[in-house]
């Protein structure tokens, strides 16, 4: 493998371009991009770096990150290849790397209920917990039951009640990495939910971009009115900036549409909020998380 370190418990790659990581196809080079192939490396990996004073970023999907162009320092952690699920009765034990569509697939399977809320969102637990993903009147913070994380040093766990989460934050102590989570659901009707899934499924297939490479929502919602009828109606539907633009389909979503670069995201976002701010005194706060060297000021 190019540029790639096999050791027996991590893989590292060294100059990867991020481009090929992260959902949206944008994005410079990480020196160094480790895959732990288990828990014990991560949790190992982890302890050398705080005992060096390494800057670690962790990454899941990258199914909600932008990485600027100039490329990102520190080591990236990626935790694909931490996906292990125990399922028991109606506990469900999920290592930081697994998807939410595998959990919610299998729990489902199984006859279970409280995950389908997951169905289209293309994260792994770590990510989601730490974003509060939701989607389909349901968010991660409903079905989970205690978080493992890494934190000064240390694992420690986390019982939902000690979680302040909101929409779309987790307010996880700062730099925090979950490990694993536990979730808890309920016995259901595999019919129903499955109906369910396909309900949601279709609705995403006719409201969002997914034929392109795409961001998922750019921004959160505002308190007073969706990002999307925001942005439709300053203008933004089909916008274009380089090799991205606002979606036709769906103006909070930004699809890369001609080989974009991280800039041109980064441009049509600061435009947006620009503008909102301008024309209607609305703060819009991204949801995608962009990280790396000369971070806009978004
Ligand atoms: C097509 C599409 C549709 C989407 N639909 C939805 C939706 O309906 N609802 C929704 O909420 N989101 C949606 N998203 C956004 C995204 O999928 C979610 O936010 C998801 O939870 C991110 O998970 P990830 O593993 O991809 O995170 P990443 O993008 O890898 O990381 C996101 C953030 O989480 C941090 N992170 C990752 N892993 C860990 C960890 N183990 N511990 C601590 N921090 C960690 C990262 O450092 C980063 O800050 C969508 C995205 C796309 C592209």
């Amino acid at each position: 493998m190019n540029n790639a370190t096999q050791k027996k418990d991590l893989e590292i790659q060294e100059n990867y371009p991020m481009r090929k990581y992260l959902y949206i196809k944008v994005g410079g080079k990480a020196k160094y991009l480790v895959y732990p192939r288990n828990m014990k490396s991560l949790l190992n990996l982890l302890r050398s770096c705080h005992e060096e004073g390494e800057k670690v970023t962790v990454l899941g999907a990258g199914s909600n990150t932008i990485i600027t162009e100039q490329g990102i320092d520190g080591i990236v952690i990626s935790t694909r290849k931490l996906k292990e699920v125990n399922i028991d009765g109606t506990h469900i034990e999920a290592e930081c790397g697994a998807m939410l569509s595998f959990i919610m697939n299998n729990s489902i399977r199984l006859g279970l209920t409280g995950f389908e809320f997951a169905a289209g969102i293309p994260g792994t637990v770590g990510g989601s917990i730490y974003m509060n993903a939701g989607a389909n009147g349901g968010e991660i913070k409903d079905a989970v039951k205690k978080v493992y994380i890494w934190h000064e040093g240390e694992e420690k766990v986390l019982p939902r009640e000690e979680i302040n989460f909101e929409y779309r934050k987790s307010n996880l102590p700062y730099g925090a990495i979950v490990t694993k989570a536990v979730f808890e659901l309920r016995r259901g009707d595999r019919k129903k939910s499955e109906e369910n899934v396909r309900k949601y499924l279709a609705y995403r297939n006719r409201t969002q971009p997914v034929k392109m490479a795409n961001t998922g929502s750019v921004f959160k919602n505002p308190p007073t009115v969706s990002a999307g009828r925001l942005l439709e109606e300053l203008g933004f539907k089909g916008l274009c900036v380089g090799g991205a633009k606002f979606s036709e389909i769906h103006a909070n979503f930004i699809v890369n549409f001609n080989k974009a670069k991280a800039g041109d995201i980064i441009a049509l976002i600061e435009r947006a909020r620009e503008k909102a701010l301008a024309e209607h005194n609305i703060r819009l706060e991204p949801e995608v998380e962009i990280m790396g060297r000369e971070t806009a000021t978004v």
